[in-house]
């Protein structure tokens, strides 16, 4: 079926309503009404072609919720008017030790994006800034009826992104959690953290969103670009949450490990990242990084939020203000998620 979109027709340029092909909804398969998508940074840097060549057209869009509308004959897990959600991913092998372990996001043979990638079938993958779309049902979540379908759709990614870092390291009553960035991730994180029990400090450029961040879930909130921030912070934190979308200081950050501690990296920056070991060694800190999180572990954080009445902070805004939007999150004016309404595409 032909369906509406909002496509980005190379990079760095500004998207544009457009029609796509969406393929036959197969014996797997759901077909999806989109009623959500959020504005992930990572559709910005997509689209500008921060992270290479793209086959563009490129539809973003990897925070979806949706109604499902026809579901294939072999479907068991999701029913005609179920409230859905897709995230980042549509696809793995299934097959391989991470796939087996609910880790499709590690997929040997990697795992097939929702936009921008090659589908098993060989067709490019269109997102969700779109009316509808057909993905395979093993790849989409339940989204529980006491959340705010808009407010759960940034979930998706910046939810899961957040969730699976923080479970992995722990996150917990005792433990001192720093979230760097207070974006459309960090916001999240903040949240989640402070329901996982965790002592929640946010490390923002500035002191703009102190009352927000404190509003949302953070006990301590730090201006990084206040030099005495890093002085008062030296070996606090057990977990170092990175949300930031361009290089850090890293070794100014890496300070403000305890011993053990970690520090995650979640954002993307386009350039490379080099880490300075003298930076770890003397207090065996270490540094990672993690992608989304798998499918059962999205199922488990979206049950997770409904529990604790967790969503995104959002502005909902129709198709034509998507390039504005994306203005806007370039300049860290972003509170704290844009979700498109996408009845209005
Ligand atoms: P966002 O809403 O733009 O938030 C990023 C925040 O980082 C900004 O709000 C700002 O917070 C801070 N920031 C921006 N530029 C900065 C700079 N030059 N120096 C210091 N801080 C800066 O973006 P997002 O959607 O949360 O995504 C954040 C990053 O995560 C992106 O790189 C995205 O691609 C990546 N991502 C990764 C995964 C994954 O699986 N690992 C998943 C989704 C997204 P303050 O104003 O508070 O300083
Ligand atoms: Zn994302």
């Amino acid at each position: 079926m032909r369906v509406n979109a909002y496509a980005a027709p190379a990079a760095g340029q500004p998207l544009a309503l457009t029609t796509i092909e969406r393929r036959d909804v197969g014996p797997n398969d759901v077909l999806i009404e989109i009623e959500y998508a959020g504005i992930c940074h990572s559709d910005i840097h997509t689209v500008n072609g921060d992270w290479g060549p793209q086959p563009f057209p490129v539809v973003p869009g990897h925070e979806i919720v949706g109604i499902v509308t026809e579901a294939g004959s072999a479907v068991t897990r999701h029913r005609v008017g179920d409230r859905v959600g897709v995230g980042c991913m549509v696809n793995s092998c299934g097959e391989c030790a991470n796939c087996q372990a609910g880790d499709e996001q590690y997929c040997v043979k990697g795992m097939v994006p929702t936009y921008a990638g090659t589908d098993r079938d060989g067709t490019t993958t269109q997102g969700g800034y779109s009316t509808h779309v057909v993905v395979d049902a093993d790849y989409v979540l339940s989204v529980p009826e006491s959340l705010d379908a808009a407010a759960a759709a940034p979930l998706l990614c910046a939810g899961i992104t957040t969730y699976s870092p923080l479970k992995h390291w722990n996150a917990g009553p005792g433990k001192k959690v720093a979230v760097v960035g207070f974006g459309g991730l960090g916001h999240v994180g903040v949240k989640i953290a402070h329901a996982l029990g965790a002592e929640v400090t946010v490390l923002s450029q500035s002191l703009r969103k102190k009352d927000d961040g404190l509003r949302l879930g953070a006990d301590h909130y730090h201006a990084t670009s206040d030099p005495k921030t890093f002085e008062d912070l030296k070996g606090t934190f057990d977990l170092i949450l990175n949300t930031v979308s361009a290089p850090l200081d890293f070794a100014a950050f890496l300070s403000l490990l305890r011993t053990d501690g970690a520090m995650v990296n979640v954002g993307l920056p386009e350039e490379p990242v080099q880490i300075v070991l003298q930076s770890l060694f003397g207090n065996r800190r270490s540094v990672s990084s993690s992608s989304i999180g798998g499918i059962p572990e999205t199922q488990e954080m979206l049950d997770f939020c409904a529990a604790h009445g967790l969503g995104a902070e959002i502005e909902l805004i129709g198709a034509s203000e998507i390039n504005d939007a994306y203005e806007r999150v370039l300049s860290s004016d972003v509170r704290y998620r844009f979700v498109i309404d996408t009845a209005t595409i």
